[in-house]
């Protein structure tokens, strides 16, 4: 029998299949919490703290029935500090713990919490499919962290869609099949959604006020907050979704807000399910159904997962604390405040923040190119900007968060994640939606009555910091194109961008 032993596990540690549950062990105490120290570091989203709450108190539950001895913290516990160390501490003491164990956080802050309360590190969460010391060895002498070649390494590693050590049909990357706009009579298939009542947790979160951004039906909920309703999901996903996931991975639609998106962000996020097994099985269905499923699919879904997603973790772990702090270009207005109600004209981001806040979720090509775009275009203080993407999606988590915010939509980073700032004006976002033709504004007009502020804002963003970008040659052509407008019509467009940065709030 182990000497009495007190193991944490964080909210986004549920990881049904970590080696610390094979051993049944009386003196061993496993402890989750619900506290105000995690409730309130920056203002979430509804459905992202019922989301959490669920899945912990469900995991909670199955270790229970398996047998494990579990202390649950509850909001409202009496006992409940709400803070994170004091709570240990306590538990500590009550028990008689000998030994303190947890598990590696994924948060710098939290790592920092639990570095100097035990004054050792974590184990290993078993979750990533490379450590963050492999990723800065990959990387050693570098110049510069591409995603290709570390996505490529990945692929050779895990053997995924590979023969031998060529990719399996020769190609690496499929990103120029893909990326289609929705053809105008294709209705893509109905997300499934999960539908449970959690009004309990809901009515909690009311009564201890605290303060959430978004909105919910707590009658019905549609996240998967349990591992079998992870599964589900990854089913559904792979059977309905994969055979258009790339075709339409960067498509954007104001009556579909998820697409052939697989929305198994939270689940993998709070480790329900784990990368590995998600590519495992993506990859084995599309083997079995070659006849309607195209590489180009497959080969674009194992791209975000194996390849963008462990690469952002290993970035922010190389990074930090530093990277919290950067502001390449210095900017420094506030977010105007339609990004909490949606109401705006803009009918891109009445969209695209509109359903952030109704569904927590918004996909990719949403916060990259609408929402991000816009922040970046309109100078947005990187600080604001992050804060709101951490609040507001289901899935964020700052180690994730963070690095796409703040690094590839934001290049506060000054080009660690990205080679170029992703800006566009409306000709991309009408290229890529279906959002231009039902718009307030006009996509076709620089200046003017009722012109898109994305075009003139675009070219305002690009003159403004002409001293850092316009001897990137990836941006070279932007350039070129603006030194050729006659002098009229530059002024002219960074005049039309003045007047609605100044009139920010009623865009
Ligand atoms: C500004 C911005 C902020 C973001 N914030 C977050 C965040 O807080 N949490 C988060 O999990 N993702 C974040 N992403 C990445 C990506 O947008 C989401 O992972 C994705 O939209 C989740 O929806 P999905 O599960 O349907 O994804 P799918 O489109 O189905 O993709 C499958 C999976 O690939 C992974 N993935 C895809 N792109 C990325 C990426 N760039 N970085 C990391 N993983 C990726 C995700 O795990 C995702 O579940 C952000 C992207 C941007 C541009
Ligand atoms: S016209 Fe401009 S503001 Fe309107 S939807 Fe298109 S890009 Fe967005």
């Amino acid at each position: 029998m182990q000497k009495p032993t007190l193991r944490l596990i964080l909210g986004d540690q549920l990881n049904h299949q970590h080696s610390w549950y094979q051993q049944k062990d009386q003196n061993i105490f496993y402890v989750l919490m619900e506290i105000r120290q995690e409730t309130n570091y920056v203002n979430h989203h509804i459905q992202k703290i019922i989301a959490f709450f669920t899945a912990m108190r469900a995991f909670a539950e199955d270790l229970r029935t398996q047998g494990h001895r579990v202390i649950y913290l509850k909001l409202d516990d009496e006992k409940n500090t709400q803070s994170l160390t004091n709570n240990l501490d306590n538990l500590i003491q009550e028990l008689d713990i000998e030994i303190f164990e947890y598990q590696q956080p994924d948060e710098y802050r939290l790592s920092e919490q639990l570095k100097d309360f035990a004054q050792k590190s974590g184990c290993d969460t078993e979750h990533f499919m490379i450590s963050p010391t492999d990723f800065s060895d990959f990387f050693k002498g570098k110049k510069t962290f591409l995603m290709e070649n570390f996505y490529r390494m990945m692929r050779k590693k895990y053997g995924i869609l590979m023969d031998g050590s060529e990719p399996l049909t020769g190609q690496w990357n499929y990103d120029a099949d893909n990326r289609k706009k929705l053809p105008n009579n294709h209705r893509p298939i109905e997300p499934i959604t999960f539908d449970k009542d959690v009004s309990q947790i809901y009515n909690l979160v009311q009564k201890q006020e605290i303060k959430t951004i978004g909105r919910i039906n707590p009658k019905a909920f549609i996240w998967a907050t349990t591992r079998t309703e992870s599964l589900a999901l990854l089913d559904f996903f792979v059977e309905n979704c994969l055979e258009n996931f790339g075709t339409y991975e960067d498509a954007m639609h104001p009556s579909y807000w998820s697409i052939y998106h697989s929305r198994l962000s939270f689940s993998m996020n709070v480790k329900l399910i784990s990368p590995l097994e998600i590519i495992e099985k993506s990859v084995k269905f599309w083997e079995e159904n070659q006849d309607k499923i195209s590489i180009s699919q497959i080969e674009g879904f194992a791209r975000q997962i194996i390849g963008w997603r462990e690469y952002m973790r290993g970035i922010y772990w190389t990074k930090m604390p530093d990277y919290e702090n950067l502001n390449y270009f210095n900017h420094e207005r506030k977010l105007p405040n339609w990004f909490w109600n949606g109401q705006t004209k803009m009918n891109c981001l009445k969209h695209s923040v509109g359903q952030s806040l109704d569904f927590a979720y918004a996909h990719h090509i949403q916060r990259l190119m609408i929402i991000g775009n816009f922040s970046l275009l309109a100078g947005i203080h990187p600080d604001q900007v992050d804060e709101w993407y951490l609040g507001v999606y289901i899935d964020a988590i700052q180690w994730v968060e963070i690095t796409n915010t703040r690094g590839m939509s934001q290049y506060a980073d000054g080009g660690i994640v990205g080679s170029k700032p992703y800006v566009a004006s409306a000709n991309y976002i009408d290229k890529m939606s279906h959002y231009c033709g039902t718009c307030f504004y006009d996509k076709s007009k620089k200046t003017g009555f009722k012109a898109c502020p994305f075009n003139s804002l675009y070219w305002d963003f690009y003159d403004r910091h002409a001293d850092k970008l316009s001897k990137n040659p990836r941006i070279g052509m932007a350039y070129v194109t603006w030194n050729k407008m006659q002098p009229s019509q530059k002024a002219e467009i960074l005049k039309q961008a003045e007047i609605y940065l100044n009139d920010i709030e009623n865009l």
